[in-house]
């Protein structure tokens, strides 16, 4: 049997991705089949080469045994879909020639409209058909969906609220497409993936049929989610696996806390899980993060650790940034402890930040640096304070009293500059520390309703 995960390189790997990645290394494990490692890329996302580098280093780093990617190549490569764009053109056009997809030259306004449409009416966001008989030769183009009748599988449903997804744009195959075409020719056996994907089926098995080839077994796994049950998309989202690192967490832990949630109890390993592991048997309710119970498992690891002082702090601070960082605590200390204090920005204590009561003011600031954080290509000083000082006037605060709002992020006031200990802690960390300030904020409010 063959398994695959297949990442996209957005610059986060959030713990859904990694759980579904340990479902399929213990199913792998206990039937003894292949892992393969797809990067999904054909998407033009930023810095790609250092996110696909990430997902290798944190499959690394949490003991992921792959079989075959781009590092290890199998029979059945390139294992990059940017690489394998003239495998997706011959099979579109073989679609095109059975039929299963139309040319739609609609405008990309168009069928939004109709889509929203659609929504306030109580219907399925669907496209219309409208360019079914045009017979179009250029365009996007479209799977065609039945128009009428009832798919029948584990997820059942009308055809005629299935869209007719576009399978090519921008001479380009969209996920839907290179998705089922890589699993073919990959010879993916199995395909384990979240239940956000089962409305997704019904399109998956036509263009499987379209093409003749033999459709995986496909298994669809429960939604991670966060504390108000949604799925994990939403603020904390943001702690993926760097994010959790920061905090203090270990990736051994991060490991053993996924795989307790997949098998129901704690176990050491993968290797030991497969004894518990049975894909049917799994919950199909959504899981929502304990972060109790993974510091608890944390704590347990702490303790069975043998520690080397280096691989310790590189796991919170880049190491090219260790050297800087003990210069610049010692150009501000007296004595030699006062450097180890002044570090302690850098082991922010997310325990400590307890319920915090903040005006609307902090509130609104702190969610708009979010979504400027996340948004800046380059993590540097000029850059910050450009975004610190746009928001201080755009809601009319003074810059000392916009500085004393962000001394949390950097866990409380000492002498070191905010610019300094923002470059430091670095971009992830710091969009990791804001949101989980802001999630205290919203738990108090939660609670006082
Ligand atoms: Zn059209």
């Amino acid at each position: 049997m063959r398994l695959r995960i297949a990442p996209s390189p957005t610059g986060i790997l959030h713990l859904g991705n990694l759980y579904s990645t340990v479902i399929n290394a213990i199913f792998c494990s206990k039937y003894n089949s292949r892992l393969i490692l797809r990067i999904e890329d054909t998407d033009p996302q930023r810095n790609k080469t250092h996110a696909i580098r990430e997902i290798y280093n944190v499959l690394d780093k949490i003991k992921i045994n792959i079989d075959e990617s781009s590092k290890k190549p199998g029979l059945y490569g390139p294992y990059k879909q940017s690489e394998r764009i003239h495998i997706y053109k011959f099979y579109i056009k073989k679609l095109l020639k059975v039929g299963g997809g139309f040319f739609c030259r609609c405008s990309f306004k168009r069928v939004n409209i109709l889509k929203k449409m659609n929504l306030a009416l109580g219907d399925s966001p669907t496209y219309d058909g409208k360019c079914l008989s045009h017979k179009y030769l250029t365009g996007k183009i479209r799977l065609k969906v039945p128009k009428t009748g009832t798919y029948i599988g584990d997820y059942k449903t009308n055809w005629s609220n299935i869209d007719m997804q576009v399978l090519w744009s921008n001479s380009k195959p969209t996920f839907h497409f290179a998705n089922v075409v890589d699993d073919q020719l990959m010879k993916i056996s199995h395909v384990i993936r979240g239940r956000d994907w089962l409305p997704s089926l019904p399109k998956h098995i036509l263009i499987n049929t379209y093409l003749g080839f033999k459709t995986p077994r496909y298994h669809h796994m429960p939604l991670i989610c966060d504390k108000k049950r949604l799925k994990l998309s939403k603020r904390l989202n943001n702690i993926g696996f760097y994010g959790l690192i920061g905090l203090g967490i270990i990736p051994e832990a991060i490991l053993k806390y996924l795989i307790s949630i997949v098998v129901g109890v704690d176990m050491k390993d993968i290797s030991e899980a497969v004894l518990n592991f049975n894909i049917g048997g799994i919950k199909q309710q959504n899981i929502y993060i304990d972060l109790k119970k993974l510091i608890l498992i944390n704590k347990v690891c702490l303790s069975r650790i043998i520690f080397d002082v280096n691989s310790f702090i590189t796991n919170l601070i880049k190491k090219e940034c260790i050297n800087k960082t003990i210069s610049l605590c010692a150009r501000k200390s007296l004595i030699l402890h006062d450097i180890y204090k002044l570090m302690s920005f850098i082991f922010w204590d997310y325990k400590l930040i307890k319920m915090i009561f903040m005006s609307n003011t902090e509130y609104l600031l702190l969610n708009l640096l979010l979504i400027e954080y996340k948004k800046l290509d380059n993590w540097s000083k000029s850059n910050l304070q450009n975004i610190h000082k746009n928001l201080s006037k755009y809601l009319g605060l003074n810059i000392r009293t916009f500085c004393t709002i962000l001394t949390p992020i950097i866990g409380g006031r000492n002498n070191i500059s905010l610019y300094d200990a923002y470059i430091i802690i670095g971009q992830t960390n710091i969009i990791t520390r804001v949101s989980i300030i802001l999630d205290k904020r919203f738990s108090q409010s939660n609670q006082n309703i």
